[in-house]
């Protein structure tokens, strides 16, 4: 075997040295996968050994899960059909009931994290050993690309921790650190790092059993299953609190609930193969195959610099100045001294800067409590930080971003401050919204090495940053930025100017037409919950308030100031204006289109009169009811993917895993779809034309498609059909 090293000490005890050749972590590739069978009848055959012991052989982890490329791919492209792909799916099931009934008793030594199928190995082992270091995760994460469990996950956690918890845990994707998966009953010891091999030995010499419990005569589901009046209430349960998360747009959490539902009525080895049916389906939805490609291969891909220009060598930022020690600016900071980046942090006074430096200080106390990092690891972080007024100090910068407050002149002003201390290849990046890069490199003297570095709010959650391309930027500058970007552990993605760039620009069309809907009479509670109900995370009433309602106003000010006379106010910029006179700037300040005093806040009841409510829907059980709701639907998810090809034609982005994984990690678009590229490309580019050409009569000009849409349509073409043509011709 090429992934398992099997070495039998004098007492009959073989440990299995999990160790995938060439990879710094462990994934389950279809080598292993091949290999797993191989294994367990090693295991079981061999009289010479007595029991097992499975370990990781990387220092990264155990195991990260299974390698989505070859499992997306893998098992649906295999041939023969419906049968050809239950079975590549039935192959690491198959593999861990055979190792779970092998007769030996198996223990996992968990020795670094373990997700997913990575998870469900040591699932399938009868005893469970993990380290206890902060940096070991265990859980099942495949919810969040669209996927569910198919290891055995949905059949054994159930059975061992109780239907709640399980599924509780499986349709959020969390984790456990070591302790608190003892506390869940997912494991069975925690102990010292580096023990985990001996404790695991220990338990196998005590005697530990070679049997599962839900494979004793005397088991019961913890909490009872289906038929339990207890367990039952699960499900009831369940059942709404899925609907209430995921508006039946994800079939894997639908399904995940069908295969533990039926799953626990049946003995394991039926439990199992139903779990595979239903993750088989599941796989082969468009919205699992879109949510893979986008969530995981095309994040890893952007992860590892993929759009990194070629021939620049790699430049590593040690130290970096921030400038503006507000919101962003510490954010900014905090994230920079996690990753090992000596950070000045500057502001107009000192005591600006140490409110910056205090808001590090009590994020760093978060992960302090959580025991993420101990108080040496927290001194040190802290004091890699130095606030300051002194711009001498940023010497030896390999870069500045600024974050000050969104002003031309100041920006401008910074700049050049900045800029005079600044050695020749460093690079200056600004961390504005809303103004043009190439406006605001015209102050810097060496505007080839000015980008825009976009942040999102809160910088410490948010993953992506939006790297925006000025006119004279140059390719090193890009490079750089991009170092700095993977360096932070964020995901980059590289964009063209463009007023509002390429998130901020496409978002901004979902609140506007909220908006629209608003003025056309629709009640606010319906427009937020159809919101809600397309896969975005908040409606665009409430995420209008979130952004802030004076930051609309002043954008729509400053708009209309810089094109004159080809202004065009946006849909309901009339009412928001009368909101900002009368003082409602949104969440911020507790009074927007809802009130926040009260929880769960409420609408405002003044928004009545400024958009009386006219329509409604009929009742649920009207069809109009449901044709009413899709075209609300339609309008809010289609006129932010025109806005997003309006983008391509314009050029402000060419790269569709860009856009598409911009647009889910950067503004919420729903991520069921795989991002708006993917929505039309699935969609299909001539009924997305004829739609938006429907919309467009009914509507206006704003779902007008553009050209490119059509003569792709005409020519039969997708988006990634170009793109993955375009790449293989250049490899
Ligand atoms: P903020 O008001 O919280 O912070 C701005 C900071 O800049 C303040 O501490 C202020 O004292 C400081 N400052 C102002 N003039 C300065 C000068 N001449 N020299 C040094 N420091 C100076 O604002 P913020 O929300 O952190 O935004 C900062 C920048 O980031 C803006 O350009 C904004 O558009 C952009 N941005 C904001 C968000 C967001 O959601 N808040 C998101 C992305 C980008």
């Amino acid at each position: 075997m090429e992934n398992f090293k099997i070495d039998v000490d004098a007492d009959g005890i073989a440990l299995v040295t999990f160790d995938v050749p060439g990879q710094s972590m462990n994934t389950l590739t279809n080598g292993v996968m091949a290999e797993l069978p191989t294994l367990v009848e090693r295991l079981k055959t061999d009289d010479a050994i007595k029991g097992a012991v499975i370990t990781s052989g990387k220092a990264s982890g155990f195991c990260a899960g299974a390698d989505l490329g070859d499992i997306s791919g893998g098992m649906l492209a295999g041939g023969g059909g419906l049968q050809g792909a239950y079975d590549a799916g039935w192959r690491f099931n198959g593999a861990l009931r055979a190792l779970e009934t092998c007769g030996k008793p198996v223990a996992a030594a968990i020795n670094g994290l373990a997700l997913g199928g990575g998870l469900e190995l040591a699932l399938a082992c009868h005893y469970r050993v993990v380290g206890d270091s902060p940096k070991i995760q265990l859980g099942l994460p495949e919810i969040k690309v669209g996927l569910f469990p198919g290891g055995g996950g949905t059949q054994r956690l159930p059975r061992l921790i109780g239907v709640q918890a399980a599924l509780m845990a499986m349709t959020a994707g969390s984790s456990w650190r070591p302790n608190d998966a003892k506390g869940a009953g997912v494991v069975h010891e925690v102990v010292a790092p580096g023990t985990e091999v001996e404790a695991a030995k220990a338990w196998l010499k005590a005697g530990g059993k070679g049997v599962q419990p839900w494979d004793t005569k005397e088991f019961k589901i913890p909490g009872g299953g289906p038929y339990h009046p207890a367990g039952m209430q699960n499900f009831l349960v369940g059942n709404a609190m899925i609907r209430k998360q995921s508006y039946g747009n994800f079939p894997a959490a639908i399904n995940l609930m069908k295969a533990v539902y039926e799953g626990l009525q049946v003995p394991m080895d039926a439990a199992l193969r139903i779990e595979t049916r239903y993750f088989i389906k599941t796989l082969m939805t468009p919205q699992a195959q879109a949510m893979i490609r986008s969530l995981f291969l095309s994040k890893q891909e952007l992860d590892k610099g993929a759009v990194r220009p070629a021939g620049i060598p790699k430049s590593d930022p040690k130290k970096v100045t921030v400038i503006g020690a507000g919101m962003m600016g510490a954010g900014i900071a905090y994230v920079q001294a996690l990753a090992g980046i000596e950070t000045i942090l500057i502001d107009r006074d000192q005591d600006a800067a140490d409110k910056g430096k205090a808001h590090v200080a009590d994020l760093l106390k978060k992960r302090l409590s959580k025991g993420a990092i101990d108080q040496a690891k927290y001194d040190a972080l802290l004091g890699s930080v130095t606030a300051t007024t002194d711009y001498d100090l940023i010497k030896g910068s390999d870069l500045v971003i600024e974050a000050v407050f969104e002003n031309r002149e100041i920006k401008a002003d910074v700049t050049k401050r900045a800029e005079a201390q600044l050695a020749p290849g460093a690079i200056f990046g600004s961390n504005t919204s809303t103004l043009p890069i190439t406006g605001l490199a015209e102050a810097s003297v060496r505007p080839e090495d000015f980008i825009g570095i976009h942040f999102f709010s809160p910088v410490d959650k948010m993953m992506l940053v939006e790297i925006i391309l000025g006119e004279k930027t140059g390719q090193a500058a890009i490079a750089k930025s991009l170092d700095y970007i993977l360096k932070i552990k964020k995901t980059p993605i590289v964009v063209n100017d463009s007023r509002g760039f390429y998130t901020s620009r496409c978002f901004s069309t979902f609140l506007m037409e909220g908006m629209a809907m608003l003025e056309e009479g629709y009640a606010p509670a319906l427009i937020d919950n159809i919101g809600r109900m397309t896969g975005m995370p908040r409606g665009p009433l409430e995420m209008h308030d979130d952004v802030a309602l004076d930051l609309s106003y002043k954008i729509a000010k400053q708009t209309a100031l810089d094109l004159g006379d080809k202004f065009v106010p946006a849909e309901g910029a009339d009412i928001v204006a009368k909101m900002v006179e009368g003082g409602r700037f949104g969440r911020k300040n507790g009074m927007g289109f809802y009130d926040y005093a009260s929880k769960p806040k409420t609408i405002w009841p003044g928004l009545a009169e400024l958009a009386p409510t006219t329509k409604g829907i009929d009742g649920p059980e009207e069809p109009t009811a449901f044709a009413q709701i899709d075209e609300l639907k339609t309008r809010l998810l289609y006129r932010q993917a025109v806005e997003v090809a309006r983008c391509w034609e314009e050029g402000v982005i060419d790269d569709p895993r860009e856009a598409d994984l911009g647009a889910i990690l950067g503004w919420g678009f729903a991520p069921w779809t795989g991002g708006p590229i993917t929505l039309i490309d699935q969609t299909g580019l001539s009924t997305f034309v004829e739609t938006c050409d429907r919309l467009t009569a009914t509507y206006g000009d704003r779902f007008k498609v553009p050209q490119l849409l059509r003569d792709m349509a005409a020519k039969g073409e997708t988006f990634y059909g170009n793109f993955e043509g375009a790449q293989k011709a250049a490899a």
